[in-house]
């Protein structure tokens, strides 16, 4: 079947990730390029990011709080309006009626037109040595199943609605899928790779900028070229049918 897909103008956008970094790197040059666009963008981390660190002098609750101030500094850096924090643990996330419920509770208050997610389809990658975490897999099946059907059902959560939250359809579903041949959705970062940089340079705790910056040049290239600009970042586009 052929369709008419429009062109991507998000107006509000809702980024749905499972730890604070992840759509630092997913989809961060994008989010800089929609909020220069004149987009509101809204983050939502699903985990409590209680576990990423090899520092054993560092309890867990310090690192849930250290990496909370990271993410909001990234947030800052790209003009996001509003960072959501769920308390699901690290590591042991499930796409359970608990996580669903907390992430459309944010899908029905915020009410974006696009929701950007990680990729559920995304286990492992051979080509690029990849185990893909639980986190990442679960948050973005719940995020899926949210945006359709849970999100939009009033019947689905009934006691949201007791919380004024109506349902709500969103238009386009991107998963961020940077080391996928599947992407069929590009999007021009050339002049926000800079920004994007900053906002990974906020996760201090996580990200080793010296690393981070060689592997980041190539493949935004490599992304890019695929999409026709400088640098790109990509996705799977969902344009919902219904
Ligand atoms: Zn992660």
């Amino acid at each position: 079947m052929e369709r008419d897909i429009p062109e991507l103008k998000p107006k509000v956008v809702l980024a749905i990730g499972a730890h604070p970094d992840d759509l630092e790197f997913g989809a961060s040059g994008s989010v800089a390029a929609w909020v220069q666009a004149g987009a509101e963008v809204h983050y939502l981390v699903c985990t409590d990011g209680s576990k990423g660190s090899d520092d054993i002098s560092l309890s867990s609750a310090d690192l849930i709080k250290l990496r909370r101030d990271e993410q909001r500094d990234a947030a800052k850096v790209l003009g996001v309006k509003s960072v959501t924090f769920l308390d699901h643990e690290d590591g042991l996330t499930k796409a359970n009626a608990d996580l669903k419920r907390d992430i459309v509770r944010v899908i029905r208050d915020k009410r974006p037109d696009t929701v950007v997610a990680q990729d559920p389809l995304m286990v492992y990658n051979a080509d690029f040595g990849i185990i893909n975490h639980n986190d990442h897999r679960e948050v973005g099946l719940a995020a899926m199943d949210d945006v359709y059907p849970l999100a939009r059902d009033h019947l689905s959560f009934p006691e949201l609605i007791a919380e004024g939250l109506l349902p709500h359809k969103v238009k386009d579903l991107l998963f961020m899928v940077s080391f996928d041949e599947r992407s069929n959705f590009y999007v021009d970062i050339s002049e926000t790779y800079e920004t994007k940089l900053k906002a990974l340079a906020a996760h201090a705790s996580q990200v080793d900028m010296s690393q981070v910056t060689v592997w980041l040049d190539a493949m935004t290239k490599r992304l890019g070229e695929r999409g026709g600009f400088e640098r790109a970042e990509s996705f799977i586009r969902l344009n919902m049918f219904i």
